[in-house]
């Protein structure tokens, strides 16, 4: 099997790295298609995963100055217009008024031998401080624990501190100056917000560049061992750990799952800097 050499890490191999090496292997070394469907109905989620893909892509069109009337009549399905209509309210109280916004903002900055590389939905500053805003197209809202243990939430902060100087007059952001917050577009009224702090830095820091150190010096890529990972895993054909999508009816597991849809071949794929 012809495995390639990764250059980039991002939040979502970093992610699969600490969830199941083995997938991490597959993904990203041998970067195998998907044998198998991440759940089922297959043709929903895909739909509903596209649908994710387009509200994207529409805030990032209203958010560089398209107006309102005319993204909206873009959003066309009965999904798209709630969360539109869903997104304006927030918009209106939350994003206007800032310093600057820099939507789909790309920053990376070097982690070991890689380099890390995040792509964010939207940086907003103003009064000094940053907000980094990730919209979710999720049909359950996951526990905040669950999000704050997330990689990208210590990516994507740890990376605004580390990398985003230019955005500062030329000084690194202070930790205690960014703030993140997951906006949730079937639960528009309970985003998930997470400050940070020196010590909170230090700690993703030193574990990413930790993380970074192990998967460049790996040799081998264990199956994981929480079988519950395998339950939605593309990959589990591979690992004869089932060919059917499980039915674990969990928040936490389903959003995993959704995620893991998500990944697509700009994260995968090697970036040219
Ligand atoms: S099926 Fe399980 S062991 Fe295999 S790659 Fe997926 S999560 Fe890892």
């Amino acid at each position: 099997m012809a495995s390639f050499q990764l250059t980039t890490l991002s939040q979502s191999s970093l992610q699969d790295y600490v969830d199941c090496a083995r997938r991490f292997q597959l993904r990203y070394l041998e970067r195998l298609s998907y044998p198998a469907v991440e759940a089922e109905p297959a043709l929903e989620n895909e739909k509903h995963q596209q649908e994710g893909e387009y509200f994207h892509r529409l805030v990032q069109q209203y958010l560089i100055g398209i107006p309102n009337e005319q993204v909206s009549k873009l959003a066309n399905t009965p999904n798209l217009q709630r969360w539109w209509e869903n997104f304006q309210p927030f918009s209106q109280t939350n994003l206007t008024g800032l310093t600057s916004q820099l939507p789909e903002a790309t920053l990376s900055a070097p982690l070991g031998n890689y380099r890390l590389l995040a792509k964010y939905d939207l940086i907003a500053i103003s009064d000094g401080k940053a907000t980094i805003y990730d919209w979710k197209t999720y049909r359950k809202r996951p526990r905040n624990e669950w999000l704050s243990a997330r990689m990208q939430t210590r990516v994507y902060r740890a990376l605004l501190v580390n990398a985003g100087a230019h955005l500062n007059n030329g000084q690194p952001f202070e930790p205690e100056q960014i703030e993140m917050i997951y906006w949730f577009a079937d639960f528009p009224n309970e985003p998930a917000r997470f400050a940070y702090t020196s010590a909170q830095y230090k700690r993703d820091w030193d574990l990413l560049t930790k993380l970074a150190d192990e998967i460049d010096s790996a040799s081998s890529y264990p199956l994981t061992d929480d079988r519950q990972k395998c339950a939605y895993c593309p990959y589990r054909s591979y690992c004869e750990r089932g060919v059917r999508a499980g039915d674990v009816d969990q928040a936490e597991a389903e959003t995993e799952a959704e995620e893991l849809f998500d990944v697509n071949f700009e994260q995968i794929g090697e970036i040219a800097f």
